[in-house]
């Protein structure tokens, strides 16, 4: 059966990316928050997004509003759940946070229905034992911009089964995306790679290597990188990049996965990069 209703879970940078890219092809999404505020700033950061590339004649105003139609904003899990076909959950990289999502999602879903996270770092054999179908739940990890980034990592969980990965796959690639099979290991295969860099050239700024403007210039000159590493770490907020650094370090237990103390100030600082209007740059706005 082809996906045709699906709840997001969270209406933030990843939620509301996630909406854009699968009302794009079609799908009737439902997207969910705490408050409504919450669920209005994703649908007017996906509807500001569209009129950029309205503006650049990348989409006519036709195709953005039918677009945005398709897609419902809403507070009542439960009402939603019953509704869907397929639910993808973007809240909080906080366990505690998604144990009782999934609690409540199991409870209201029809028991056929898959319920994936996206979550960056968390186990999803963990997420899947909060859960009656743990056989349901699989790891559906987009990037950041969703809807320009093509990777998504779909993470088999000791349990997942195999019709539970096919169904995802086919939805990743309807979704124009191309999926990649991970073991459920800690920091998956993409963020074990790329979030030590990150901690790294956190590092060589903490020890005055270069600037903070420097470094990145070394990753997009020197190994044609379309981003430098403090750039993007802002990007993707740096709560979240300390966040998998502990998630490696407790999980692999080496001290290469340290997370740099400069890292852990900003965060306590409450610097977390764009979403909070500075990081290692500073943001006019958000
Ligand atoms: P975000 O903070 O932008 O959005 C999270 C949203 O969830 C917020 O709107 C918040 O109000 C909402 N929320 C909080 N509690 C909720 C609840 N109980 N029920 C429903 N919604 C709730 O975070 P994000 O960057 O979109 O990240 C979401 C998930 O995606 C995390 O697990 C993160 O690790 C993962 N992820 C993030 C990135 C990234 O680059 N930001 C990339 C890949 C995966």
């Amino acid at each position: 059966m082809a996906i045709q209703k699906l709840l997001i879970v969270g209406a933030g940078q990843m939620g509301a990316g996630i909406a854009q890219v699968a009302a794009g092809i079609g799908i009737d999404v439902t997207l969910q928050d705490i408050k409504s505020e919450f669920v209005d700033r994703g649908l007017k950061g996906i509807d500001k997004g569209l009129a950029k590339l309205v503006e650049k004649g990348k989409m006519d105003a036709a195709a953005k509003s039918a677009l945005l139609g398709r897609i419902k904003g809403t507070l009542d899990l439960e009402a939603a759940a019953a509704q869907a076909d397929f639910i993808i959950e973007a809240a909080p990289e906080k366990f505690e946070i998604k144990k009782e999502i999934f609690t409540r999602l199991d409870a209201a879903a029809p028991p056929q229905v898959i319920l994936a996270t996206n979550t960056s770092s968390l186990p999803v054999s963990k997420v899947a034992a909060t859960t009656k179908r743990p056989q349901n739940v699989i790891g559906m990890h987009f990037f950041n911009p969703v809807p320009m980034m093509q990777l998504v990592e779909l993470i088999v969980g000791l349990a997942t089964s195999p019709e539970t990965y096919a169904v995802t796959r086919e939805l990743a690639e309807r979704l124009k995306k191309q999926p990649v099979k991970v073991e459920d290991y800690p920091g998956f295969c993409g963020n074990r790679i790329m979030v030590p860099m990150i901690n790294e050239a956190v590092y060589t700024l903490m020890e005055g290597t270069a600037s903070p403007a420097d470094v990145d210039t070394v990753a997009k000159l020197g190994f044609n990188h379309p981003m430098g590493p403090l750039a993007l770490a802002d990007l993707i907020g740096l709560d979240t990049i300390l966040s998998v650094m502990e998630v490696l370090h407790d999980g692999y237990g080496d001290s290469k996965y340290r997370p740099c103390p400069l890292l852990r100030k900003y965060v306590q600082a409450g610097w977390l990069g764009r979403k909070s209007g500075r990081g290692f740059f500073e943001y006019a706005s958000k």
